[in-house]
């Protein structure tokens, strides 16, 4: 079952009059339950890839297809709607809300999907548990370590059961152990056949994926994984 079908993608940015191939024609396919690390210099098309992937963005040319579904024409709201129901997202500086407490903030996508009170907070409690943080429901984010609070995070990603997590640079502000405690989150994630997609600069935390994917010059140059080495170009 493929959760991502990329064909040909390429997103062209025109700069002082000239075009420029910020991704310059990417063919990926990444299945349910692999955890894909994606890596390469700055510069080299992370965040405008996962800007597509993630929904954020349109490629300039080429097929997404987003579990089966054709997205890469879609209308921004109808982006949205694709993004808010199948893509849970983790950032290296968590992006909580500071003025509502840990569940609030876990809830909060469910807030967007209009799930009622009741359900919101059973659910958003359920993956606070998960993630090792039930006693912490009621604190806010200052009132919590840099480790807890990208529990907190992760929690959130996870409420509304997406097709896909991603995640930028997550352990990119936190200390060994907390970076280990998070990994181990991940780990646990692609466990129990989650998709996860997660930006790193760091073999450390690439060796933890199943797949490592190197881009150079918006293009990937490498797929390895499960014991087979690609150059791809
Ligand atoms: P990375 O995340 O690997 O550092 P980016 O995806 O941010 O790489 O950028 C890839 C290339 O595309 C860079 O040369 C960057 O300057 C360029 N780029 C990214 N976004 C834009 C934009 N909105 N307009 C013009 N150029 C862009
Ligand atoms: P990252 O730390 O993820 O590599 P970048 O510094 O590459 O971030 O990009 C930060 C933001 O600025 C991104 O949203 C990207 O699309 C945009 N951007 C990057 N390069 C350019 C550029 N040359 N012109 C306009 N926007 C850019």
């Amino acid at each position: 079952e493929n959760v991502i079908e990329l064909k040909d993608i390429k997103k062209i940015y025109h700069i002082g009059g000239e075009d420029f191939a910020a991704l310059a024609g990417i063919t990926l396919t990444i299945k349910k339950g692999e955890f894909a690390a994606l890596m390469g210099p700055s510069g080299s098309g992370k965040s405008t890839l996962m800007n597509i992937l993630g929904c954020l963005d349109r490629p300039t040319e080429g097929s997404y297809k987003l579990s089966g579904k054709e997205v890469a024409h879609l209308s921004d709201d109808e982006l949205a709607v694709t993004r808010n129901q199948r893509i849970g997202f983790v950032f290296q500086n968590f992006n909580l809300l500071s003025r509502i407490t840990a569940l609030e903030n876990v809830a909060l996508p469910l807030v967007y999907a209009g799930v009622g009170h009741k359900e919101r907070t059973q659910r958003a409690m359920k993956k606070l548990e998960a993630v090792g943080l039930a006693t912490w429901a009621h604190h806010k984010p200052n009132e919590l370590s840099g480790g807890q609070r990208q529990r907190v995070a992760i929690a959130r990603a996870l409420v509304n059961e997406p097709s896909i997590i991603m995640a930028d640079e997550p352990t990119g502000n936190l200390d060994t152990k907390s970076t280990k405690e998070i990994m181990a989150i991940f780990e646990s994630l692609h466990e129990d056949h989650k998709t996860v997609i997660l930006v790193t600069h760091e073999p450390e935390i690439a060796a933890c994926a199943s797949r490592q994917l190197l881009m150079c010059d918006g293009l990937i140059t490498r797929d390895e994984g499960k014991g087979v080495v690609m150059d791809v170009v």
